[in-house]
């Protein structure tokens, strides 16, 4: 899917807010010892940090790889967090090539539009919990007639 012969993708030169970043990670994120970005194709390990279970001679292979591709294998000293949808696309916080940027732009961006939104569906929700109260309270009432 990726020419691992070129150089992998960069989608902005500006990398993720640290804000963006840690609400990605509270909503959107498990921790692993191997994250791939289905946005450029980038792979990431984390060989000793957090005592993973390799499978026989996974460790190896990634090392090889990053001896041939080093732009695309990525190992790291820190637990990878894996974001596994956003946007329908797995995803790596932090990844080099930034990609989480785009889609915190257009979330600052749009944010009016979704405060609005959010405050629009919030009201409606409440009315349609309150229009079910007061039927379960008029057939209560009813019953205890
Ligand atoms: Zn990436």
């Amino acid at each position: 899917m990726f020419d691992k012969t070129k150089p992998p993708r960069v989608f902005s030169a500006k990398a993720p807010s640290e804000e963006f970043n840690t609400a990605v990670e509270m909503f959107f994120c498990h921790g692993s010892s191997r994250g791939y970005c289905d946005a450029c194709g980038r792979e990431y390990i984390n060989i000793d940090g957090g005592g993973w279970d390799f499978e026989d001679n996974e460790v190896e292979e990634f090392r090889e790889n990053m001896v041939k591709h080093p732009e695309w294998y990525i190992e790291t000293d820190y637990t990878i967090s894996v974001a596994d949808n956003i946007m329908g696309r797995e995803t790596v916080v932090g990844c080099k090539c930034n990609w989480l940027r785009k889609f915190e732009d257009v979330a600052w961006r749009y944010r009016s539009l979704v405060f609005n939104y959010v405050e629009r569906r919030v009201k409606d929700e409440l009315r349609k919990a309150t229009q079910n109260q007061e039927a379960v309270d008029s057939a209560r009432e009813f019953m205890e007639k």
